[in-house]
C-alpha cells in the first residue's frame, strides 16, 4: 500500500471514560490500538454478610487491602484521605454508581461548547430516571425528608437498564446483573470495528523528538516494549496521565482536585439502605452535593462502622475541593484546604440534621473515612485551548482525553462530561 493510502494509526492509553469514548470514535478514521494497564474487570463476588463478620478480627486494617477482594479497585493514600480508582478495562467507570450528570459549566465559561456531544450521548446511552419506580421504602422516606427540608432532591439520571436492576446496592463494586452501563461496551464496539486492545500493558513514558511523540514505551508481562503511531491519546485518568507526562519530560500543574467524599451515618434498625440503588437522588448545594450512599470502604475499614449494614443510615457529602495538589507516581500530594474543611463542616451539620430527623440520635452518629474518586485537573484546558483542545506543552500528535483536562473540581459525577469532551476532541482530529 502506498504511504499516501495507508490508514493512519492511533494509540489510546487507558480504557476508562475518556479512553473508551475516543477509541470508539476514532476507530475507522484511524487504526486504533488501546493500551490498558489492567485486565478484565471482575466484580466483587464474595458474600458480604460473611465477610462483614470478619471485621471484628481486625483483618481489614488498611483500605489498600481492598484489592485482594476487588482486584480492579486501586486504593492509594494521601495525607488525609484515601483515593480510589479503577485499573482495568473500563477504568473507573466499572466502579461508578452509574450517575449520568451533565456538569460542563466551567468548560462553557472557557468557550468550550459541548451541546452537540451531550445530545449524541443522550441519544446513544441508556440514561434513565426510571429506577424511581423501584425505590425501596428507605429511599422514598429519605427523598421525602430531603424535600421537607428544602434540599431540592433531584432523581439521579442513571446509566442503567432499570428493569434488570435487582436493588443489591453493589453498583460501586461491580453490578452483578449487567443492569449498570459502563464504557466497556464502547471498548467492545471499537474492537468489533477492528481496534486492538492490549491489556496488562502499562505505559511508562513517551519518547519525544522535536514536536512529535515518536514512541510509546510500555511494559507487558514484565517485558519492556515500544509502539509507534501517527497519533497518541493519553487517557490514563487524572492520576495516571500526569505521571506519564512527567516521565516524558512534560510538566503538569499542581492543580489536582479529587472531589472528597465523606459519609455521615448512624444506627437505624432494619432500614436496609444497603438494598437500595446507590445515590438514587442528589441534592445540589453550594460547592457540594448530598445523596444517600452506603460506603463500603468505611463499612469494612473504619472502626466506627461496626453495625451490620442493614441497620445503618448513611448520607454522602461530595465536595468540590480547591485545585491544590499533585502526583508524581510515587506520592499523591493532596489534602483538604481550610476552605474545603469549612464547607465540609457545614455539610456534616446538614447531614446530622437529616439523620436526626430520620430518628438517629445525634450522640450515636458517626463519620466515615474521607475518600475520593474523581481525580483530575493537572493539565486543565484554558481559553487559549478552547478551539484546539490541545495544550501547547504537548507535541503536535499528542492529545489528552480524560479528567486531566477538566478546569475545576465539580463536586459532581464527571463521566458524562469527560465523554462529551472526548467526543469533541475525536471530532477535531
Ligand atoms: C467508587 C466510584 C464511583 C463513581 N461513580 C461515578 C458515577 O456514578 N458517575 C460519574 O460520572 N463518575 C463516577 N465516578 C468517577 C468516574 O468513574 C471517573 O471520574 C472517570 O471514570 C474518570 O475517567 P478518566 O477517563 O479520566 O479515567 P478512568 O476512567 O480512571 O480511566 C483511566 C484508565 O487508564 C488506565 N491506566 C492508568 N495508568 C495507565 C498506564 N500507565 N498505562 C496504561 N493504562 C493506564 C486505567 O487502568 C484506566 O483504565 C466514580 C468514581 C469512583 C471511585
Amino acid at each position: 500500500m502506498s504511504r499516501k493510502n495507508r490508514k493512519k494509526t492511533a494509540i489510546v492509553i487507558g480504557s476508562g471514560a475518556g479512553g473508551a469514548t475516543i477509541a470508539r470514535e476514532l476507530q475507522g478514521k484511524y487504526r486504533v490500538t488501546i493500551l490498558e494497564a489492567g485486565g478484565d474487570f471482575k466484580p466483587f463476588s464474595l458474600p458480604i454478610r460473611k465477610l462483614a463478620r470478619l471485621r471484628k478480627s481486625g483483618m481489614f486494617f488498611d483500605e489498600r487491602l481492598i484489592r485482594l477482594l476487588l482486584p480492579n479497585m486501586l486504593v492509594e493514600k494521601s495525607t488525609d484521605m484515601v483515593l480510589v480508582r479503577g485499573i482495568g478495562v473500563g477504568g473507573t467507570t466499572t466502579l461508578a454508581t452509574g450517575n449520568a450528570v451533565r456538569c460542563d459549566g466551567a468548560l462553557k465559561e472557557l468557550g468550550i461548547h459541548l451541546d452537540a456531544e451531550f445530545d449524541e450521548l443522550y441519544h446513544e446511552l441508556p440514561i434513565t430516571t426510571d429506577h424511581q419506580k423501584h425505590w425501596t421504602k428507605a429511599t422514598q422516606t429519605m427523598y421525602a425528608l430531603f424535600e421537607q427540608m428544602g434540599l431540592d432532591p433531584v432523581v439521579t439520571p442513571k446509566l442503567l437498564d432499570a428493569s434488570r436492576c435487582v436493588g443489591c446496592g453493589h453498583c460501586a463494586i461491580g453490578c452483578p446483573t449487567g443492569a449498570k452501563w459502563d464504557v466497556r461496551r464502547l471498548i467492545d464496539q471499537a474492537v468489533a470495528r477492528g481496534a486492538r486492545l492490549l491489556t496488562g500493558c502499562r505505559v511508562t513514558d513517551l519518547a519525544i523528538q522535536g514536536n512529535a511523540v515518536t514512541e510509546v514505551h510500555a511494559r507487558r508481562h514484565g517485558k519492556k516494549f515500544y509502539l509507534r503511531a501517527d497519533l497518541v491519546i493519553l487517557a490514563a485518568g487524572g492520576l495516571g496521565t500526569p505521571v506519564i507526562l512527567e516521565h516524558s519530560g512534560i510538566s503538569c500543574d499542581k492543580r489536582l482536585f479529587v472531589d472528597p467524599v465523606l459519609c455521615v451515618a448512624g444506627p437505624l434498625p432494619e432500614l436496609h439502605q444497603e438494598q437500595q440503588l446507590l445515590m438514587p437522588f442528589i441534592s445540589q448545594q453550594d460547592g457540594y452535593i448530598l445523596s444517600p450512599y452506603m460506603d463500603y470502604l468505611s463499612f469494612f475499614f473504619n472502626k466506627d462502622w461496626r453495625l451490620p449494614m442493614e441497620h445503618i443510615a448513611s448520607v454522602m457529602i461530595k465536595l468540590a475541593d480547591e485545585e491544590i495538589g499533585s502526583t508524581n507516581g510515587r506520592k499523591i500530594d493532596k489534602s483538604m484546604s481550610t476552605n474545603d474543611h469549612a464547607r465540609m463542616d457545614k455539610a456534616v451539620a446538614q447531614c446530622r440534621e437529616i439523620l436526626s430527623r430520620m430518628g438517629v440520635p445525634p450522640e450515636k452518629q458517626f463519620l466515615g473515612t474521607i475518600n475520593a474518586g474523581h481525580p483530575g485537573g493537572m493539565l486543565p484546558l484554558t481559553t487559549a485551548e478552547k478551539d484546539t483542545l490541545h495544550n501547547a506543552r504537548l507535541p503536535e500528535n499528542l492529545y489528552i482525553a480524560d479528567a486531566t483536562l477538566l478546569p475545576k473540581a465539580m463536586g459532581n459525577p464527571p463521566i458524562l462530561t469527560i465523554m462529551a469532551l472526548a467526543k469533541k476532541i475525536a471530532a477535531g482530529l
